[in-house]
């Protein structure tokens, strides 16, 4: 048998990827809330509880061989040094661009400001249109920075609208849909291959 280590999402991607973990028999056998390294309940499989965006970067050098991550991470993390051989279809939601409800289309302005904590993919996705923007780096809380007046715009997930109603913000763009994925480090593709084939058999069976 072949030990295999998965990297988590904490967070709300690991809350959806509980029940899937659970039908693969790989459902963790410890305290997920306190501990970072935790078995699970196949003595060859080990989870790493960590936080989203190091996702990418557990895996990418062989610290775990596959990692559930968030499209939004992987896009705005970069590069191919990763497998990304399934969607898991869990955690669903978009990335959209948002303004303020009333007040002005900022249209005439010179350089828009948007805030994100998604910088690579917002400056892609403009640069991609001919627009120059500022941005600006936040760390949570995007739809703080349009009603304060610290930007123009933001670029955040949205899955239902509510919280960006509740803050007097309205989507006007979409950029990509959003769902979790399965990556897999390339070198233990190939060491590991009858393992993690199997694993990546068995979960495609239940997300079709
Ligand atoms: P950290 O705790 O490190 O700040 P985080 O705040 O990004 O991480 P979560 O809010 O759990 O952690 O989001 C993790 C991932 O879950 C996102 O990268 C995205 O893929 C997905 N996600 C975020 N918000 C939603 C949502 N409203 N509906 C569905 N999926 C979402
Ligand atoms: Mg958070």
């Amino acid at each position: 048998m072949t030990a295999l280590t998965i990297a988590l999402s904490k967070g709300r991607i690991l809350e959806e990827s509980l029940p899937l973990l659970a039908k693969l028999g790989v459902d963790p056998a410890g305290d997920i809330d306190r501990l970072l390294r935790v078995p699970s309940r196949d003595k060859q499989v080990s989870l790493l509880i960590v936080r989203p965006a190091d996702v990418p970067t557990y895996v990418e050098h062989g610290a775990a061989d596959l990692g559930i991550v968030g499209k939004d991470v992987l896009m705005e993390h970069g590069g191919s040094a990763l497998y990304e051989p399934l969607d898991l279809g869990i955690a669903r939601c978009r990335l959209s661009v948002a303004a303020k409800k009333d007040g002005p289309r900022p249209d005439g302005v010179q350089r828009l400001r948007i805030a994100t904590k998604y910088p690579a993919i917002t400056r892609r996705h403009f640069a991609a249109k001919g627009e120059q923007v500022e941005i600006i780096k936040l760390y949570g809380s995007m739809e703080l920075a349009p009603l304060v007046g610290l930007a123009d715009l933001i670029v955040d997930l949205v899955a239902t609208g509510g919280t960006l109603k509740a803050n007097g913000l309205v989507e006007i763009e979409t950029i990509c849909q959003v769902t979790s994925r399965m990556v897999v480090n390339k070198a233990a593709m190939k060491m590991k291959h009858a393992a993690i084939q199997s694993l990546l058999a068995r979960i495609a069976a239940l997300v079709q």
